[in-house]
């Protein structure tokens, strides 16, 4: 589906239609403002792009649950769920944003069942709660059912429920439109303003300028920067990256949660639900090894405590091989769910079980299942306040907070960082923070769209910034004829050559004459596990980062399409995904080298401690100008400190 016009200005772009992208849209369009602006005749111009069709979004495949202390089955207080959000991200957590999240998610939960989000139900009809790892009572005492599901599907049913409500409400889509440049003008030390966004229309090869007053970037995680991933081919970083081009800091970007359950060789998830409902870990000797490791909360401790206890099973030889591969590397444990019942497990689980049968070929009610941590949630992303504004940090000078507004810029979802994740997030708050920071993000965009709308005649700003030349035009510009380039250097592979390609359609003697965006991609996965999977230090930072900019950051320019057609040219979005991905890992390298300590995901081999004296802070990561480039390293980024909000919770020791 296309936009029937393109407008000449748009009170606002959203870029992105998973949870987040669709909760702002109808946090805009449903709020006071919008309504009185409606009431006197002036309708909103409201565009949600997305380079998928809105269902095939990854927030379709969240499984588990959505974290909100409604009480349900037990008592529960949202005060220890704001506690356990901040031991969950080992106190790299802005306090301030957190307390909203844990405030505000039993209202949020309750509005997404009465759009119409069929979650499980208590015998007595309330929404049903389960537990999740770090989900605790008391300030960190015994485990509490918060998660609220919907069997294993609370994803799908959050998502069609979001985009029913849209088309409901009107929403223009352009589907299938991948936005390739966030354009914004201004000075780079504060002072910027939203000039609109550059689309690719995959349908008809067109690129346009979009004008936009504001924009709202939604756009998901990166989790195709590695290897072994539970996310989908399209979480490619895009927004993150298009924000870091365009002079944006990146908040805390090292951090990226390893999920502990991927099954192996797939690295698909089997949710956390499956320990929630009685599975088990257990290593190659059988023995239920999270007793040792958290012997309080055991498989259900935080997500990172979980995954690093795996790799010590296994860097400790008691791991086990894939059944499918049984001479290959001894790198996974067991998930045992034999425990569980058979019909019950039918009932709750569906999709875990259909996973397990499909792509294990074994039957979880009787079979053992290997599993191994997968790369799974990026915690950073663009840094933004509570109403989803984004921002950019120089220094708190004199207490004055050194965050300065850029003009009609917005994020939310998971490529933005409000910072109630830090260090590690906890189950269920993902999807919290993409309907609750979605929203209100909407809700404020909505008050400025209010103050000069598109549509309204007596607004001459907007015709005046419609016909203006103006940096929009260029960059959609330089994006056309880029575009051309890659088309025009297509050749088409003669029969020969291409039989002696591999799958990737690499050369056969290896090289990357004929290289591609799938075979790049390949490998800079594989360049990322080793470098951060779970585990790091210096040496495996230095390797990694010698590699991109050796070999892949130059491939990465130099791939073209391999198809002269621009219309459904799929290479082509590849490419511009391709080059999104190397950029982001060579930032999160940059990241990930600044920060000489160990906290929650991030577990640097070098500095194994936890360092609140210099690290209890944010890195905010950009691109650094030419001028102040460093000379004596390789580094292309500048990291900079912004402290954490600590409001009711002093930093403490983390224990499970
Ligand atoms: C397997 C799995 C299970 C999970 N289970 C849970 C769970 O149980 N509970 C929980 O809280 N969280 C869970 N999560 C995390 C959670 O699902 C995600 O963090 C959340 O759904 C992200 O929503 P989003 O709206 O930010 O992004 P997404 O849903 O990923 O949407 C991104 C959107 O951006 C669009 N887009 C991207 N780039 C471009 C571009 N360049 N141009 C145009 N459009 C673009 C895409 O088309 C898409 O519409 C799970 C994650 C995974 C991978």
């Amino acid at each position: 589906m296309s936009p029937k016009q393109l407008e000449d200005m748009y009170d606002a772009v959203i870029v992105g239609a998973g949870a987040a992208g669709l909760s702002a849209a109808l946090g805009a369009l449903r709020s006071p403002a919008i309504e009185e602006m409606r009431a006197s005749g002036i309708e909103p111009r409201i565009l949600v792009i997305s380079k998928l069709q809105p269902l095939r979004s990854h927030t379709g495949s969240a499984e588990g649950g959505i974290a909100a202390s409604l009480g349900n089955v037990e008592h529960d207080d949202w005060h220890w769920h704001y506690f356990d959000t901040v031991k969950g991200g080992d106190w790299l957590v802005d306090q301030d944003a957190a307390k909203l999240l844990a405030e505000y998610a039993p209202q949020t939960v309750i509005n997404l069942e009465r759009q119409g989000v069929a979650f499980s139900r208590t015998a007595d009809g309330h929404i049903a709660q389960r537990r999740f790892g770090g989900h605790t009572a008391d300030f960190g005492g015994q485990p509490v059912r918060r998660a609220a599901y919907a069997a294993d599907r609370i994803g799908h049913q959050i998502l069609h429920t979001l985009w029913q409500q849209c088309v409901a409400a009107g929403v223009t889509f352009a589907e299938e439109w991948y936005v390739t440049d966030l354009v914004l003008d201004g000075s780079d030390d504060g002072g910027a303003h939203v000039a609109g966004v550059v689309a690719y229309d995959t349908h008809s090869g067109e690129v346009h300028a979009v004008h936009a007053r504001n924009v709202l970037l939604a756009t998901g995680g990166a989790g195709r920067l590695f290897h072994t991933t539970s996310n989908s081919w399209d979480l490619t970083g895009d927004g993150m990256a298009l924000a870091l081009a365009a002079g944006m800091q990146l908040e805390d970007i090292e951090f990226v949660q390893f999920h502990p359950t991927g099954l192996a060789h797939t690295g698909i998830l089997l949710s956390e639900a499956a320990r929630a409902e009685g599975g088990v870990l257990r290593n190659a000797s059988g023995e239920a090894f999270m007793e040792r490791y958290a012997p309080e909360h055991r498989d259900l401790a935080a997500r990172d405590v979980v995954s690093r206890s795996i790799m010590a099973e296994i860097d400790a030889g008691r791991g086990v091989a894939d059944p499918k591969d049984p001479q290959g590397p001894k790198d996974c444990v067991w998930l045992d769910l034999t425990g569980i019942d058979r019909d019950h497990m039918e009932a709750v689980l569906p999709q875990v079980v259909e996973t397990i049968r499909e792509y294990a070929g074994i039957d979880p009610a009787t079979d053992w299942v290997p599993v191994k941590p997968t790369a799974h949630y990026t915690m950073g992303g663009i840094p933004i306040d509570t109403d989803g504004e984004a921002y950019r940090w120089t220094a708190d000078v004199d207490g004055v907070d050194g965050r300065t507004i850029v003009d009609g810029l917005f994020a939310a979802g998971e490529c933005s960082c409000v910072s109630v994740h830090g260090a590690n997030r906890l189950g269920g708050n993902s999807l919290l923070d993409a309907c609750l920071f979605g929203t209100r993000a909407g809700t404020r965009m909505a008050e400025r769209i209010a103050e000069a709308p598109a549509a309204d005649p007596t607004n001459d700003d907007v015709a005046d910034a419609a016909t203006e030349v103006d940096s929009l035009d260029t960059a959609s510009t330089l994006r056309k004829r880029e575009l051309n380039e890659l088309l025009t250097a297509a050749k088409p592979a003669d029969d020969d050559s291409a039989a002696e390609n591999d799958a990737y359609g690499a050369t056969a003697d290896g090289s990357a004459a004929d290289d591609n965006p799938y075979r790049l991609l390949a490998d800079l996965g594989r360049v990322m596990e080793q470098a951060l999977a779970v585990r790091c230090s210096a040496q495996t930072i230095e390797a990694a980062r010698r590699t991109l900019h050796d070999d892949l950051m130059p491939r990465a320019v130099a791939l073209h399409a391999h198809s002269d057609v621009a219309a459904f040219n799929q290479e082509v979005t590849a490419i511009w995904e391709a080059r999104h991905l190397v950029m982001l890992a060579d930032a999160m390298l940059d990241a990930t080298d600044a920060r000489h300590e160990s906290r929650g995901s991030l577990m640097r081999l070098d500095y194994p401690a936890r360092d609140d004296r210099r690290f209890l802070a944010h890195s905010m990561t950009a691109l650094a100008s030419p001028a102040a480039q460093h000379t004596d390293d390789e580094r292309l980024h500048d990291v900079r400190w912004q402290p954490v909000h600590i409001v009711d919770f002093p930093p403490k020791d983390r224990e499970y």
